[in-house]
C-alpha cells in the first residue's frame, strides 16, 4: 500500500512541477513546497489522495480560471460513471477518473487512434490537448485530461450559465449537466473533497425496526415491485440525511406521500418517503450532511395532497443509482446494516 501511494504521490509532483514551470510563473511558488528536492517537503504528513485531488484541481483552476469545485465535480461525476460501467470506461489517468475514449481524444478519422501529437490531433477534430507542458497530448496524463475537459467546457466562459452551456456540448446530455452542477455546490459549500461519510435514517436511539423488503410485492399501490427498506418507527421520529448530498426534490407525491429525494456525490438518489412534515428550513437546492434532520416519520401518502393514516407510520427508503441516461433501484439493506452499526458505535465513543 505505501510505496504504491508514494510513488502516486512522486508522479503527481512531478506532473505538477513541469506543468507549473512549463505554464505559469505565478504558482511556481506553491510547487516548491512539494518539491521533492527541497528538504522542507512534507514527508511525516504525506497527502492523502483527496488532498492530492484537491491540489490537482488549484493547480489547474491557476491556469483555466475554472474553480477547483467544478472540476472536481467533472472529475467526480465521470468516477461515478465508471462504477457503473467500468467495463466501457477504463480509467487512464493516475488520480482523476476522467474517461474520454481513443477517438474522441485522437480524432475519429485519424489513422493514428494513440495520436499524442497535439497538430495532427487538432487536425482530425479530436479533443485531446496537452496541460502539462510537455508538447503532447497524453490520455495518461491526469493534467492533460482535465485541462482537454475544462477547456471544452469554458469555451463558452465561466458564468455558471455559460459553464452549463459548456457541460451541455461537452456532455449532449441535461442529466449529466445537473449532475456536475449539484457535485459543484456540494463542493463548494464545504470546501474540502472528504464527504464519504453516511449515516442511518433514524437515530439509532429510537425505537424503529425493519426487515429486507426491497424486491418483495407491495402491500400497498399495485403490482409495482417494493423498491426500498420500510423502517417502521414512531409517528414523529426524526429523519435524517443519509449522506452529503443537494436535496433534488421536496414535495407531495401520490404513493410516496411528502418525500424528499437526496442526491449524494455517488451519484446516488436518497428517497425519503411517507413523512410526516418536513424540516421547516429545508428547501430543494439545499446542501445537507449526513444525519441532519430533513423531516419526520409518518404516514402519509396513497392519495391526495395531505393524505395519511393508510399504513402503520414509516420510513420507506430507497436508493437509485444514476447510470447516466437511467437510474435503477438497488437494495439499501446491506447499507443500512453497515451504517446502523457505525452509528451505535459512534454513540459508544461519544
Ligand atoms: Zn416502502
Amino acid at each position: 500500500m505505501i510505496p504504491l501511494k508514494q510513488s502516486k504521490v512522486l508522479l503527481t509532483l512531478l506532473l505538477l512541477t513541469s506543468f507549473l514551470f512549463a505554464n505559469n510563473d505565478r504558482v511556481t511558488a506553491t510547487s516548491l513546497t512539494y518539491n521533492n528536492t527541497n528538504q522542507q517537503v512534507k514527508t511525516t504528513t504525506p497527502l492523502s489522495i483527496s488532498d492530492e485531488k484537491k491540489q490537482l484541481y488549484e493547480q489547474l483552476e491557476a491556469v483555466t480560471l475554472l474553480p477547483w469545485y467544478w472540476l472536481a465535480a467533472i472529475d467526480q461525476y465521470e468516477r461515478s460513471l465508471t462504477k457503473v460501467m467500468p467495463k466501457i470506461r477504463q480509467a487512464t489517468g493516475q488520480i482523476s477518473a476522467i474517461f474520454i475514449d481513443e477517438s474522441r481524444w485522437a480524432g475519429p478519422l485519424n489513422p493514428n487512434q494513440q495520436d499524442e501529437q497535439i497538430l495532427s490531433i487538432q487536425w482530425f477534430g479530436g479533443i485531446g490537448k496537452d496541460g502539462d507542458g510537455d508538447g503532447l497530448a497524453k490520455r495518461t496524463s491526469d493534467l492533460d485530461l482535465l485541462y482537454t475537459v475544462s477547456s471544452h467546457i469554458t469555451s463558452f466562459g465561466l458564468h455558471e450559465d455559460q459553464l452549463a452551456n459548456g457541460l451541455w456540448h461537452y456532455y449532449k446530455n441535461s442529466r449529466s449537466v445537473q449532475r456536475v452542477q449539484q457535485f459543484a455546490a456540494i463542493y463548494r459549500q464545504f470546501g474540502h473533497l472528504d464527504l464519504q461519510e453516511r449515516a442511518f435514517p433514524l437515530p439509532t436511539n429510537a425505537v424503529y425496526s425493519y426487515k429486507n423488503t426491497w424486491g418483495l410485492n407491495r402491500s400497498w399501490g399495485g403490482k409495482r415491485t417494493h423498491e426500498g427498506t420500510d423502517l417502521f418507527a414512531r409517528n414523529g421520529t426524526p429523519v435524517r440525511s443519509t449522506a452529503y448530498g443537494i436535496v433534488e426534490i421536496k414535495g407531495w407525491n401520490r404513493y410516496g406521500g411528502w418525500r424528499v429525494g437526496i442526491r449524494d456525490l455517488d451519484g446516488f438518489y436518497h428517497y425519503f418517503a411517507h413523512l410526516s412534515g418536513f424540516e421547516k428550513s429545508l428547501n430543494k437546492g439545499d446542501i445537507v450532511k449526513p444525519g441532519q434532520i430533513i423531516g419526520w416519520v409518518g404516514s402519509s401518502g396513497y392519495g391526495n395532497p395531505g393524505t395519511q393514516g393508510k399504513f402503520p407510520p414509516h420510513l420507506h427508503y430507497g436508493i437509485y443509482s444514476d447510470r447516466g441516461s437511467a437510474e435503477w433501484s438497488f437494495d439499501p439493506y446491506p447499507l443500512l446494516r453497515k451504517w446502523e452499526q457505525a452509528d451505535k458505535q459512534k454513540r459508544i465513543n461519544n
